[in-house]
């Protein structure tokens, strides 16, 4: 089994060297990859960076190229790089895509997303390397090799939805940031960030999707024991977009004017859609009440029911009430 996993690692690097031997080197790769790369303004040294590649057209030339030098057809299955029809026929599973390697922790290459070159069609926008022996999704977390010794630097860490995301604030300057690549987040991947910073900053899309689906993720950190903070961007922008716009300090001054705690940030969210209905209002308190019982530490937990107290003109020892009511009927 440690022998597989070995030649599974070995199958990764070698096919991530492929890919960028072909961005680089080949025609197809230079005029299609190369340029979509370029048009989308990524920089030579972040391709370098987080060594982007190109997979091409044709049917089966990793394929190919990877049973030539000697890799098994079985082990090429398992990586999910290639897939076999019956008669033996392959296909390359990443055919005419960019590719981004997802690294693990100490920067050996576990998988691959693959991106296609134009929007609107049918086939996926992403894909992903499957599940195998070495590559394990929700316990990854994208450019997190990158980024590590910023986030111990800066003592701080931006979590973002995708590849592009990262790379284009990587490349405006803002280096301490991971993606969780479009997956709800996991435990696993809140624990890897934890081991480097306690404090968090979640950038998500511009989009009210964006903000419901990040709740249950945000209340996963609190658990956690890290704090949250929450950065909203401007409605139809994702931070790919956002970077592109505007300089490092604009991006830095955005920052510092706009983050908010998790907490009060739920609130208002919360407290715009219930407007004066007192029904709402009293699901809206449970809900943010449930959020702060999953606080560990107790100190932490009274400040914000002070601060939620005055946000919602509620009195705090009714917070408090819900709050042991919570805690009795034990999670
Ligand atoms: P781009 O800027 O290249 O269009 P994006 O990161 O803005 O990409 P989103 O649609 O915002 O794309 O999705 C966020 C993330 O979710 C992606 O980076 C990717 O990791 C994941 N994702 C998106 N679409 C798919 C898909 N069809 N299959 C699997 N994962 C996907
Ligand atoms: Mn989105
Ligand atoms: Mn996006
Ligand atoms: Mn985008």
């Amino acid at each position: 089994e440690e022998k597989e996993r070995e030649s599974l690692f070995t199958l990764t690097e070698f096919a991530k060297k492929f890919f960028i031997n072909q961005l680089h080197n080949s025609e197809e790769g230079n005029l299609i990859g190369l340029s979509y790369f370029r048009e989308r303004g990524y920089t030579k040294e972040i391709i370098e960076k987080f060594e982007l590649g190109y997979s091409p057209k044709q049917w089966d030339v990793f394929a190919e190229y990877a049973l030539k030098n000697g890799y098994t057809k079985e082990l090429l299955e398992e990586s999910g790089l290639v897939n076999f029809k019956e008669d033996n026929k392959k296909y390359d599973k990443f055919r005419e895509r960019v590719m981004f390697p997802i690294y693990s922790f100490s920067g050996r290459a576990l998988g691959f997303g693959g991106r296609i070159l134009q929007n609107n069609v049918k086939a996926p926008k992403y894909l992903n390397s499957p599940e195998n022996m070495i590559y394990h999704k929700s316990k990854t977390l994208y450019g997190l090799f990158q980024a590590k010794q910023h986030i111990t630097k800066k003592d701080h860490c931006f979590l973002v939805e995708g590849y592009t995301d990262v790379l284009s604030l990587y490349q405006a300057g803002v280096q301490n940031v991971v993606a969780s690549s479009g997956t709800a987040l996991t435990v696993e991947q809140i624990r890897l960030i934890k081991r480097l910073t306690e404090n968090i900053t979640v950038m998500y899309d511009g989009d009210s999707a964006g903000i419901k689906a990040s709740f249950r993720g945000i209340d996963m950190i609190l658990e956690q024991e890290l704090n949250v903070k929450v950065l909203l961007l401007p409605e139809g922008e994702d931070p790919d977009s956002f970077a592109k716009k505007h300089s490092a300090t604009e991006i830095e001054e955005y920052i510092k004017d706009n983050a908010t705690d998790f907490i009060r940030f739920k609130v208002n969210v919360l407290l715009d859609e219930a407007k004066d209905d007192p029904i709402k209002k009293a699901a809206l308190i449970r809900e943010i009440v449930k959020s702060i019982s999953l606080i560990p530490n107790i100190i932490k937990r009274e400040v914000y029911v002070t601060e939620t107290s005055k946000l919602l003109q509620i009195r705090e020892e009714v917070l408090f009430k819900e709050l042991a009511q919570l805690q009795k009927s034990g999670d």
